[in-house]
């Protein structure tokens, strides 16, 4: 019996490393990919990074080279956007108007930037998810001198911190009290307020854009709710993403697997997985996750049905702050500390029910590793251990033997 046909829809981080996995896994069907996208798959993290301050050369950007899809068998369909699919017909319709058949279907369709509804649709007003958005801030932030960045999330604090250090000056406002607070808890996100503060970012809670001037096509000023008025060169919108199909809810729902229907599996940012070692629900919009799912996902449909179980794990850079986190809180989990906050070298550890749910570290990547290992074991933590330096954290992970 032939291997059935797997399409997978969407070029990107779960995409791509489902293609190059099924391979390695030894399946010998057909793959294709079919990408809205104009390029073949990059790596997105260069985007707001390495990349936009010019300090990797394009060819790097990519995965693969061309040729990589070829040897491997692997027939990518760039600027094919799909509309439409029938799970009874198992078809899909592309916006040309063609048909394309499958007998496994991955969706690993991602999210495009939300817009500001009242943001003028200007050429240096900008949003920021893909290589081609990235060329154009590029180019853009090498004319202008301001940047104004619209949201302190993780992608707008990063090209803030690359246009720092581009030598450009940056103002960021941020209609939160405190940026990252949701991601990060109100504690870690001051420490990041003070981090851009400290570079020279001129950044501006509880702030949104009133009011737009623009001139000649480009938006040339701001009025802030602060009442002040800003002059700007570049402007980038960096307030979240809406995910790349219609979903009720927060996301495609998934079993352990990442099965959404028979011979249909999610990926990436679009998916609501049941996590099996953290036991609850999660979506999550981060690079290895991603890369992750497609791997598992290649598992399954090559050498039999298996539960996705990697913690989820995500790093910012940020100056020379290099952010880590596994694991997946809540609002309410308690924060434990360890380390030291004024030196920039720490970990915060988030508990639930005297179970380790999450742990963050800001330059601390050992402990970020082992935190990582203690909420795999699911055993209770005690507090007080954790935050003592004095304990090598390692002695608390259970080995094999118990
Ligand atoms: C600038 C930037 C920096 C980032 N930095 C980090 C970081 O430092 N660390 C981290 O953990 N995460 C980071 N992320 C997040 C990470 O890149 C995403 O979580 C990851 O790319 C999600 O992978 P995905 O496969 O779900 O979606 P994507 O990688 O977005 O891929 C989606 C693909 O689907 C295609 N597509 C969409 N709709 C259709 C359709 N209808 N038909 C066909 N194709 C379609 C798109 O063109 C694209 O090719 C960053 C994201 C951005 C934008």
């Amino acid at each position: 019996m032939s291997a059935k046909p797997v399409v997978i829809v969407g070029g990107g981080g779960g995409g791509d490393a489902t293609a190059f996995a099924l391979r390695k896994k030894g399946y010998d069907g057909e793959v294709t990919i079919l990408s809205a996208d104009r390029d073949r798959p990059y790596d997105r993290p260069y985007l707001s990074k390495e990349f936009l301050r010019g300090e990797v050369e394009l060819q790097k950007v990519f995965l693969h080279d061309e040729a990589e899809y070829s040897n491997e068998k692997i027939e990518i369909r760039l600027q094919e956007r799909v509309v439409a699919g029938s799970l009874r017909d198992r078809t899909l319709t592309l916006q040309s108007g063609a048909e394309v058949r499958f007998g496994t279907l991955v969706v690993s369709t991602g999210g495009t930037p939300r817009r500001v509804p009242d943001a003028p649709d200007s050429y240096n007003v900008f949003t920021l998810r893909s290589l081609r958005d990235s060329q154009a801030i590029r180019d853009a932030l090498e004319r202008g001198k301001r940047l104004l960045l619209v949201g302190a999330g993780f992608i707008g604090a990063e090209v803030g911190a690359s246009a720092r250090q581009l030598g450009k000056e940056v103002l960021m406002i941020e209609s939160a009290p405190v940026p990252l607070s949701r991601a990060l808890g109100e504690e870690v996100g001051k420490i990041y307020a003070s981090i851009h503060r400290d570079h020279g970012v001129d950044v501006r809670t509880a702030t949104t854009v009133t009011e737009w001037h623009s001139y000649g096509g480009r938006v040339t000023a701001v009025t802030l709710s602060d009442g002040r008025r800003e002059e700007v060169d570049v402007v980038l919108i960096a307030i979240g993403i809406v995910l790349g199909l219609p979903i009720e809810g927060s996301g495609v729902r998934v079993d352990e697997g990442l099965r959404a229907a028979d011979g249909v599996y999610c990926a990436g940012d679009i998916a609501l997985h049941p996590h099996p070692v953290l036991g609850e629900s999660i979506r999550v919009e981060h690079w290895e996750v991603a890369k992750h799912h497609g791997r598992g996902i290649a598992t399954s449909i090559a050498s039999g049905y298996a539960p996705v179980t990697r913690l989820p794990y995500f790093w910012s850079d940020q100056y020379d702050v290099s952010l880590e986190y596994r694991g997946h809180a809540a609002g309410d989990d308690r924060a434990v500390w360890r380390g030291d906050k004024e030196a920039l070298r720490f970990s915060v550890f988030y508990i639930r029910g005297g179970l380790m749910k999450a742990v963050l570290s800001i330059n601390d990547t050992k402990v970020n590793e082992i935190g990582g290992k203690l909420i795999e074991s699911r055993g209770p933590v005690d507090e007080k251990t954790l935050a003592d330096e004095s304990v090598d954290l390692a002695e608390l992970v259970p080995t094999a033997a118990g």
